[in-house]
This record gives structure tokens, C-alpha cells and sequence, in this order.
């Protein structure tokens, strides 16, 4: 036998029996978005490497060492996407959409980190994101919080998150602020590791990202970045804080949240469990005021989220079991004998014209009434239709109940829709 293919580490594929519940999934988070008034946005999975060197920030983990990057034919280089924010930019500024207007904006699609992989943790990976642009004050971030507290009502785990909001205060203060920290974190160098010592030299501010129990005790007294906003960033975020409890958000006010992209600004904010072990974080975002202009647009603010779609699937199935409904159809059609072939395709293709809704699989591939009967279950339909030379002739279908046990009962072809209707309608 020849020698199988897998495929890439670290990159999945959602089979038949999980890939409802990524439907079901979707259909909630776009039925919320809606709700909301953002439309969709989608760009391509590959772009100029520039875009992501200039957005995310050239001494990230993520352009260092995470990004798939290649030459293509023309000798381009071009980058499969690692995160959707950039693309959205790219993607506004050059078909004129945020200059001197608001948007509100969605998108969901494959992502890709060359990172460890790890429960929660892969190398394409899904997110769903908004982004709304042209708009600067609190009022803005609270509706995207409030449209994400609003998904985790809607898939009943509002209980099992919680939120932590920051402000990274404007980028001057921000600068202040780096060099108070760098001072205190040269004077403990020793109590750093390895990881840490390289971001204190190009992203300090990441240090208080580590998670390395070590290193948060050694800076458990670093200073605070609420303590060096510039004013404006202050009013913002209490404002934030105020509206945040007033439309009942609880959160929590984590001095050390800082975000693993250079482009934020102001509000930043995470939603963690601790459901799901080590990768917590299931949707994290905030404002980018800078960022558009930086890629060559009109200044424009902006803020947004994204969601880490693998990690709130395996958040619902773990909180929730397996809720799948595993059945591919609904009616099952058995064909007994040749010449009823074309009476039985013509029964289905009329069911499907007449209920678009219900799914109907047709037997293919011969065999006697039990190996039919057999198909029909494992495919955990209600009802299969016996048509046979006789059912053609007198154009009647049998009906043969598969799952409460009542009589197979011989009906009018005319009758049969409004039948299965109302039985398969509720
Ligand atoms: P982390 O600290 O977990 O690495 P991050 O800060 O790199 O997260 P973002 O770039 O903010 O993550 O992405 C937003 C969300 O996308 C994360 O909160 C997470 O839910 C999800 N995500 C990020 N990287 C991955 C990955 N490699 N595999 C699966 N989901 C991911
Ligand atoms: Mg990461």
C-alpha cells in the first residue's frame, strides 16, 4: 500500500462529527454581529509580509518567529495571514472605506502561527473578529465589550468567563512608562529568565506578559501603567469603567495586561476561563487609534476583537458535552427492486422541492430491504420511505417509522409532504 499523507502539525481538520457544531457556532456569532449592525468583511489568507511587519510590530513574537512567510514565483514575499486586524486595514484603506467614515466591520476565517502545538493552541487556527472604525470614544468600546458579553449569553457561558480590561494610555505616555519599567526590571535582571531578558531589550513591556511564575514574583512591585497615562487616556478609561458598570459588565482592572502586538493603544482587554487549562484567553482586543494611519490611511481610530474560535468550540464541548446531533438525514429512501429506480428518484427530488428544509437521503448501491433498513438507521433518520414496483404503480409511498415504534403505513404520493411536515416539523 502506498504511503498515507497526514497533515501539517499543528493544523486540524473538522470532521463530520464536530463540524455541525462549528456551524451552529458560526450561526450564533453571526446572528449577534447582525444584531449589532456589522456587516462582513473578507480578504485573502495571504498578504505582503510588510503588512504584518508594519502593524504588528517588527520585535513581536509573532513577525520573530511565528509567521509563515515564503517567496512566492515573482520572488514576493508574501505571508499566510496570523491575524485579522491588519488585513481589515489593509483592506479599508485601499477601497476607501474608513476615510472620513465609521464602519463596523466582522470577519471569521483560518489564521496561521508556526507556534507549539497544544490543547488551544495550533498552527491554523480560527478567529472571529469585529472592528469599528472612526470612532473615538468610550461609547464605542463599550458597545464592542457589550457585543461580546452578549456571545457568551447567547452560547450560556457568561457564568464560566470573566474580563479584564487596561489602558496602554497614549504612545508617548506609554514611552514614559517603558523607561520606568526598564529601570526596575535592569535592577532585577537577575531574577528574570531568559525570554524575559530578550523582551526587556526589545519589547519590554511584554515582560509583564511572561507566564512564568518566577518571573511575576520578581515583578510583582513593577510599576503601573495606570499610573502613567496622559490624561486623555485617564478620562477614557474611567469613562470606560463607569459605562462598563453601569450596563452591568462586571470586569477586572489588570494593570499587567498588555496585548503581543504593537499596534494597541488605550483600551485593551481580554476574556479568560479558567476552563480550559493553560491557553485561557479566549477572545482579547482593544483600541489601535494609530494604526490606520500607519499603514498609510487617514488617522482614523479604531478598535476591535478577536475571537480564538478552536478554544470557545472546546470551551462549549467541555462545558456542555457533546451536543451534536450526529444524524445526516431526516427521511431515508429504500428502493426495492430496479424498476421502482426512477419512481423513487422522482419521490425525492418532489420532497426536496416541496421541503427545502428536511434532508433526504436516498439509497444508492442495491442490496436486500434489511441492509436498506440498516443504512436508514445509521444514518439516524425518523422515517424511511419503502418504494417498491407496486408503491410506483399505484403511486402510494410505505411508510416505515424507525424510531417510536408505530406501524409502517401505506399512504397517497399526494398526501406525503404534508405528512412528513407535520411530522418532522416542530
Ligand atoms: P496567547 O497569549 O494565547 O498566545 P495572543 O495574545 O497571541 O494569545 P491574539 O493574537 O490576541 O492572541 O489572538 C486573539 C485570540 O485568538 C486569542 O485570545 C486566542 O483565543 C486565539 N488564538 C491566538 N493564537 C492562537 C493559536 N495559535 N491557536 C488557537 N487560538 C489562538
Ligand atoms: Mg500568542
Amino acid at each position: 500500500m502506498a504511503k498515507t499523507i497526514q497533515a501539517i502539525r499543528g493544523m486540524n481538520d473538522t470532521l463530520p462529527e464536530i463540524s455541525g457544531t462549528w456551524q451552529r457556532v458560526e450561526s450564533t456569532l453571526r446572528q449577534v454581529v447582525a444584531n449589532y449592525g456589522y456587516q462582513e468583511i473578507r480578504t485573502p489568507i495571504v498578504e505582503s509580509t510588510d503588512l504584518f511587519k508594519r502593524s504588528i510590530g517588527e520585535v513581536t513574537d509573532i513577525v520573530e518567529k511565528e509567521m509563515y512567510t515564503f517567496e512566492d514565483r515573482n520572488g514576493d514575499s508574501l505571508t499566510l495571514r496570523p491575524e485579522g486586524t491588519a488585513s481589515c486595514v489593509r483592506a479599508g484603506n485601499e477601497h476607501g472605506l474608513l476615510y472620513n467614515q465609521q464602519q463596523r466591520l466582522w470577519y471569521l476565517g483560518p489564521m496561521f502561527r508556526h507556534e507549539r502545538p497544544q490543547k488551544g493552541r495550533y498552527r491554523q487556527f480560527h478567529q472571529f473578529g469585529v472592528e469599528a472604525y472612526g470612532l473615538d470614544g468610550p461609547d464605542i468600546d463599550l458597545e464592542v465589550i457589550l457585543l461580546s458579553a452578549r456571545l457568551w449569553k447567547a452560547f450560556g457561558i457568561a457564568d464560566k468567563v470573566s474580563l479584564q480590561i487596561n489602558s496602554l494610555g497614549s504612545n508617548e505616555a506609554r514611552q514614559a512608562y517603558r523607561d520606568a519599567l526598564v529601570t526596575f526590571l535592569k535592577a532585577r535582571a537577575d531574577q528574570l529568565d531568559e525570554d524575559s531578558l530578550r523582551r526587556l531589550e526589545s519589547n519590554p513591556l511584554r515582560v509583564l506578559d511572561s507566564k512564568n511564575p518566577q518571573v511575576q514574583a520578581a515583578i510583582a512591585d513593577a510599576p503601573s501603567l495606570l499610573d502613567h497615562l496622559d490624561d486623555e487616556s485617564r478620562q477614557h478609561f474611567s469613562q470606560l469603567c463607569e459605562r462598563l458598570t453601569q450596563a452591568g459588565i462586571e470586569y477586572e482592572v489588570n494593570p499587567r495586561l498588555v496585548r503581543g502586538l504593537d499596534y494597541y493603544n488605550r483600551t485593551v482587554f481580554e476574556w479568560v476561563t479558567d476552563s480550559l487549562g493553560a491557553q485561557g484567553t479566549i477572545c482579547a482586543g482593544g483600541r489601535y487609534d494609530g494604526l490606520v494611519e500607519q499603514l498609510g490611511g487617514k488617522a482614523t481610530p479604531a478598535v476591535g476583537f478577536a475571537l480564538g474560535m478552536e478554544r470557545l468550540v472546546l470551551l462549549l464541548t467541555t462545558l456542555q458535552g457533546d451536543q451534536q446531533d450526529s444524524s445526516s438525514a431526516d427521511v431515508y429512501v429504500c428502493i426495492l427492486g430496479d424498476e421502482a429506480q426512477s419512481y423513487a428518484l422522482g419521490v425525492a427530488e418532489e420532497l426536496r422541492d416541496s421541503l427545502p428544509q428536511v434532508r433526504i437521503m436516498m439509497h444508492c448501491g442495491g442490496g436486500n430491504l434489511k441492509k436498506q433498513l440498516k443504512r436508514a438507521d445509521k444514518t439516524g433518520a425518523s422515517v424511511a420511505l419503502l418504494l417498491g414496483n407496486e408503491e410506483s404503480q399505484n403511486q402510494q409511498v410505505v411508510i416505515k417509522p424507525l424510531r417510536d415504534g408505530s406501524e409502517q403505513a401505506t399512504m397517497a404520493l399526494g398526501q406525503l409532504s404534508g405528512y412528513l411536515e407535520s411530522l418532522l416539523g416542530e
